[in-house]
């Protein structure tokens, strides 16, 4: 190669890192100025290169980095360029990295009403918002590890293979894309979906979508640009799913459903007298 291309090459990956540093850094201020993170909560990377990430240091509060605040490390967790220590939870974001070559951002974090719905151990995974269905599926719930060790990674593993956003129990919330603005994205529909599922369940429980709707929103996909979920993810659940589990076990009515008495909700699609009893408010317990 010639020496001048050599160089301008070179150039271009400094000028490239320095934007992605420049990047990590705008996008930990909207995490904390949306109140995803709070003191040196949470933690961001990009992919350099197949081998190098740039990172987060530990011990940092995301709203007030600075470019030269950030890590380079390979894909061990190896610092290769920076002064401080990297994230405790940079682990997390070395397994999308090694699991998933198309990913080139990882971010995480704690939003509040996210955080909330993991802390009582409740998935997003009901056909409620079209928006959501079309661009992530549904968003699983992770099993509670040690943040920051690869107990949490275990866990993690088979999820992040296909899901783009993933709830942590007991801890936050976990999203990637193929560049930072994206995952940061999906971090924000993350949020926005737990606060209005929590806004239904309080006026009386969401309506689900009904299989039929759902498959019609994922054949729009393509549309939208969306690709890495096409074929491989799982449904969220749909009208008919709970009602065919409820089926097959009608006491999980009462098990769903240990105080007060159990919601009437209206089908999606069915007459103003087809009224079901769907015990949503701990689908966990419907013995997924
Ligand atoms: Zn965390």
């Amino acid at each position: 190669m010639p020496k001048s291309l050599l160089v301008a090459n070179g150039i271009g990956q400094f000028e490239m890192e320095r934007e992605l540093r420049r990047q990590i850094c705008k996008t930990g201020q909207k995490m904390y100025a949306h109140g995803f993170v709070v003191a040196c909560e949470g933690n961001l990377s990009v992919r350099l290169d197949r081998d190098r990430i740039l990172v987060t240091p530990a011990g940092a509060c995301k709203g007030h980095l600075g470019p030269e605040d950030l890590l380079v490390t390979d894909l061990n967790g190896v610092v290769l360029c920076g002064t401080r220590r990297p994230s405790t939870e940079m682990l997390m974001h070395l397994l999308y990295y090694r699991l998933r070559p198309e990913v080139r951002a990882v971010c995480h974090a704690h939003p509040p009403i996210a955080t909330g719905f993991a802390a009582a151990g409740r998935a997003l995974e009901e056909a409620v918002l079209p928006e959501v269905i079309v661009g992530l599926g549904k968003i699983p719930l992770a099993p509670y590890g040690t943040p920051g060790t690869w107990e949490l990674c275990a866990g993690l593993e088979s999820l992040a293979m296909e899901f783009d956003a993933i709830l942590l129990e007991n801890h936050g919330v976990v999203t990637c894309g193929q560049d930072l603005t994206t995952a940061y994205q999906r971090l924000e529909t993350v949020e926005r979906f737990a606060t209005i599922l929590l806004t239904a369940e309080s006026l009386g429980g969401p309506r689900l979508l009904p299989h039929a709707e759902v498959q019609k929103l994922i054949a729009t996909r393509p549309r939208y640009g969306v690709s890495s979920l096409e074929g491989t993810a799982e449904l969220p659940l749909t009208c008919e799913t709970l009602v065919d589990r409820a089926d097959r076990n009608p006491s999980c009515f009462l098990a769903a459903r240990p105080r007060g008495r159990p919601a009437r909700r209206k089908l999606h699609g069915t007459s103003s007298q087809e009224t079901i009893r769907l015990g949503l408010d701990h689908p966990r317990q419907f013995g997924s």
